[in-house]
């Protein structure tokens, strides 16, 4: 398959991704290099308009768990991980997240999204106690975990097929599994940037293939920006068009920018906005089989994160309730319900609060009860996440 632009016209392009009919990955580079912004941003939001209701705009409220920093592998574009036996690596106890869950729900919550770093002497067993102890004690709470690394690190710890572990998790309380840890699925950038060992493109997919035969929705991802070229990005973007063809199994797709504060890639140059946007776009274009598409204002911060959604997204992602990963590269955001659903209002769409699959809606009555429940335990840092002030961009 040839991944070099198509040299078809940008017109042409555009027409037919608007009228359905599927463009090829050398179309998408085509339009990478060629398209007008504003003229992707006006065809791509036609094309989200096809999947999802035109007036409305959806987020969900979750939090990023990362039970534990301690890592095996030394990805260059990670500032979050720690070696084993370094001083500040930590494993938090199964309480301590519990407490996390808790302050999730009282946020009006309704799942965690629970990853970490491949934590070398964590057996199966492990995982399988959390996710039980988990759901026994919050039953309500959706459990989005465990990436296709730490998969593939258990599968080959126990000496067990992706689907047997999978397998295994999900008859332990697991609910769906995350799309991290893909970056570029193309394995000369993954040895480039010392991804490979944690899987290799094949090894990503056919973990989330394993997991879509286990009936687990996943998300996919690309993080981009690490100096791979517009050649590996539609490479990349073909091999999650392939693989939802296949399965049907991705609920969204999730794409952001190397942050490269604090990591081994400091000098590769950043990305900015328009390129953000134009590979949103793109992406919208290119994946007609993917329902959603989210921002990443967590990286793009609030106000190109609300742009976003006149690019093709149609999903602004989390709150952020805490995020461990993106901060350790030198970006942090945060926001409260009330200024999430101010950010989309204003930007022209009916805020709706959905679950981490997207098939249900949730309203504050539904999550009043709970959030009543566990109003007490929230920490001093997340008590303003609850309150309703002013809602202020920026
Ligand atoms: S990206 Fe994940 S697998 Fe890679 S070093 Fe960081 S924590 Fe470890």
């Amino acid at each position: 398959m040839s991944y070099a632009p198509s040299g078809r016209t940008v017109t042409a392009i555009v027409d037919d991704a608007i009228g359905g009919r599927r463009i090829s990955a050398g179309d998408a580079h085509q339009l990478l290099l060629e398209g007008d912004l504003i003229d992707l941003g006006l065809a791509a939001e036609e094309v989200r308009n096809r999947f999802n209701d035109p007036g409305a705009a959806s987020y969900n409220i979750d939090r990023n768990v990362n039970y534990t920093n301690i890592c095996v592998y030394k990805c260059r574009f990670c500032a979050f991980y720690r070696e084993p036996g370094d001083d500040e690596g930590y494993l938090l106890s199964f309480e301590e997240i519990g407490k996390k869950v808790e302050e999730t729900l009282a946020l009006n919550g309704t799942g965690i999204l629970m990853q970490g770093g491949v934590h070398p002497d964590l057996p199966l067993t492990y995982y399988e106690d959390l996710l039980r102890y988990l759901k026994s004690e919050y039953p309500e709470i959706h459990l989005h975990a465990f990436s296709p690394p730490e998969i593939k690190f258990i599968a080959k710890l126990e000496r067990m097929s992706f689907y047997d572990v999978i397998a295994r998790l999900k008859d332990a309380g697991l609910q769906s599994i995350p799309g991290g840890g893909a970056e570029i699925l193309v394995d000369s950038v993954r040895k480039d940037i010392l991804a490979y060992g944690k899987t290799s493109s094949d090894e990503w997919l056919d973990i989330m293939r394993q997991a879509h035969r286990n009936d687990l929705r996943t998300s996919a991802t690309m993080m981009y920006g690490m100096g791979e070229g517009l050649e590996a990005r539609v490479e990349h973007l073909q091999r999650v068009r392939d693989l939802q063809d296949e399965t049907g199994g991705f609920t969204a797709f999730i794409s952001w920018t190397f942050q490269h504060d604090h990591t081994e890639m400091e000098d590769v140059p950043e990305t900015f906005a328009h390129e953000y946007l134009t590979t949103l776009a793109v992406s919208r274009l290119f994946l007609d089989n993917v329902e959603h598409l989210q921002t990443s204002w967590v990286t793009q911060g609030k106000k190109i994160g609300q742009l976003a959604l006149k690019f093709g997204a149609d999903d602004m992602g989390s709150i952020m309730i805490e995020e461990n990963v993106v901060s350790a590269a030198g970006t942090a955001f945060k926001m409260s319900q009330d200024e999430m659903e101010h950010l989309i209002r204003s930007a022209g769409y009916e805020p709706k609060q959905r679950t981490n699959l997207y098939d249900r809606l949730v309203t504050r009555e539904d999550t009043a009860e709970l959030a009543a429940k566990y109003r007490s335990s929230l920490t001093a840092a997340n008590r303003e996440l609850a309150s309703s002030p002013l809602p202020v961009i920026g």
